[in-house]
């Protein structure tokens, strides 16, 4: 894939990028490795002073971040600004937190002085989707400086410019050159990088093949890894939910970013009786949403970041319907330039046709019926993916017993799923392993490390008590 920038709403090229030469990746990576020896040691007030002013810069600069992003990806001007603030957010979490999350942790054992430290692990590629451009880098980036690491980006080739811009941020914010650098490279480049001894870890998130290619490099090179890969959530809607509230919130939930989302509701699981009453309310909304340009305020639904999106996501709903599904609204590419494609409603959708087994990405949704909340559990879990999940109910035997029972890193009741810097992100099954947010991210890059010190004097031990 060409290192390019090229305008979704158009379809025309703006600028592109040629890829680094090896030479070049030898220099970042000799570079990454001289300032992971010196950032490892600088005091956390340093580091988090650095990730603090990233936060205020993005706060700053969330119009022009947003412009970026949206001529880049897609996404609504509206919500691009919003990921830039939700990114200061990130930050300005981390700078606050971090000295609580990387304190040592006595251990009372025997007799001797005990603790669990947390040091850093040292350079970390991080291989990123173009999906959410800086949200995705940054809540990788804050925990791991902080902690401090130092980063490497692969950022997504579609997105060159917000990698770059990335780059320049912690650079403004004070972080020590070396300290986090974009790589312009594709995609075959990422194992001669993975595979080199100056990397120590690696964080991807994207796709399962992607995740499934960099944790086998990774693993024969005895590097950890943390994947946050597709999802397929779930949405569940039983008899006492709020029907109204549940099928506004559901388009929402399935067209948040153009329909691109990895937590995005994706399978809309409704209970019989309520059934014809949601989709209603459902495809009457999603009938109204404005398809249009990214930069005009009053659309909902921008373009899909790249024709080979589109066409994946048509090729999905042609087959579905080919396999007895039933169209209610939308299933094809709008009109004119640009890679927009109509929000689409597919009913009677069974676990066996593709829009159920497979991530659909874009504007796509599909309705199944279920008899009961066992049905329900079981087509919910019944996907190979298991990362976000939503259910709709006021019963609270019912409550518990979906939290407790859905297979997936998080589930929401009455509610969307989205993430927040205070609570773990992640999945189970096919949507990878790992965490991160909270303090559980932080964790991931870190060597968690005993020390137990017997023999002491007494006037040492209370020197550091
Ligand atoms: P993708 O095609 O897998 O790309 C993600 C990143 O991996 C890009 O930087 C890409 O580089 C790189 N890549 C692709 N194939 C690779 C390989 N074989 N070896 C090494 N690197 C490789 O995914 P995407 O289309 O950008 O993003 C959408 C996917 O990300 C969806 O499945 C979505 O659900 C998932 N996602 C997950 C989360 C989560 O937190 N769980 C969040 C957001 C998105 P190139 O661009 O150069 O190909």
């Amino acid at each position: 894939m060409a290192i390019a920038t090229i305008d979704p709403a158009t379809g025309k090229l703006i600028k592109s990028f040629p890829a680094l030469t090896d030479r070049e990746i030898d220099d970042k990576l000799e570079a990454a490795s001289r300032a992971a020896r010196s950032w490892r040691v600088a005091p956390l007030a340093e580091r988090t002073a650095v990730v603090r002013r990233a936060g205020e810069l993005l706060e700053e600069r969330k119009a022009e971040y947003g412009r970026l992003m949206t001529l880049e990806m897609g996404k609504t001007y509206k919500s691009a600004v919003e990921e830039a603030a939700k990114c200061a957010l990130g930050c300005r979490y981390y700078a606050d937190n971090a000295e609580r999350f990387l304190a040592d942790q006595p251990v009372a054992a025997d007799k001797e002085r005990s603790f669990v430290a947390f040091e850093p692990v040292g350079v970390v590629l991080a291989v990123m989707p173009w999906n959410f451009p800086f949200w995705q880098v940054i809540r990788f980036a804050a925990p791991a400086l902080t902690a401090g690491n130092v980063g490497l980006l692969k950022h997504a080739s579609n997105v060159p410019q917000c990698a770059l811009a990335l780059e320049q941020l912690f650079e403004e914010a004070g972080a020590p050159g070396g300290a986090f650098q974009t790589l312009l490279i594709g995609s075959d480049a990422v194992e001669h990088v993975l595979t080199d001894d100056r990397v120590a870890a690696a964080t991807l998130t994207g796709s399962e093949g992607a995740g499934s290619s960099v944790a086998s490099i990774a693993g024969k090179h005895i590097k950890k890894t943390v994947l946050e890969l597709g999802g397929s959530d779930a949405y569940i809607v039983m008899p006492s939910a709020d029907i109204d509230a549940a099928a506004r919130t559901a388009v929402t939930a399935r067209t948040i970013n153009n329909g691109q989302s990895c937590i995005a509701a994706k399978r809309f699981i409704v209970a019989d009786s309520v059934a014809d009453r949601f989709t209603r309310a459902f495809v009457d909304a999603m009938r109204a949403l404005v398809v249009g340009d990214p930069m005009d305020e009053r659309t909902n639904v921008g373009p899909l970041a790249t024709q080979q999106i589109r066409d994946d996501l048509h090729s999905q709903v042609e087959r579905t319907i080919a396999c007895g599904a039933t169209l209610l609204t939308g299933g094809k590419p709008c009109d004119g330039a640009g890679f927009y494609y109509e929000p689409t409603v597919l009913a009677n959708v069974t676990p066996d046709m593709p829009a159920f087994r497979e991530e659909t990405f874009g504007p796509l949704a599909v309705i199944v019926r279920a008899k009961d909340a066992d049905h329900a559990i079981e087509l919910a879990n019944g996907s190979r993916f298991g990362l976000g999940s939503a259910v709709w109910t006021r019963e609270s035997t019912e409550i518990e017993r979906f939290a407790r029972s859905l297979d997936a890193g998080s589930v929401f009741v009455n509610g969307m799923v989205a993430s927040d810097p205070r609570f773990p992100f992640g999945g189970v099954k096919k949507s990878g392993y790992g965490r991160e947010l909270s303090t559980f991210g932080i964790h991931e890059f870190v060597n968690i490390k005993t020390v137990r010190i017997f023999g002491e004097s007494s006037a040492a031990s209370s020197l550091t008590e």
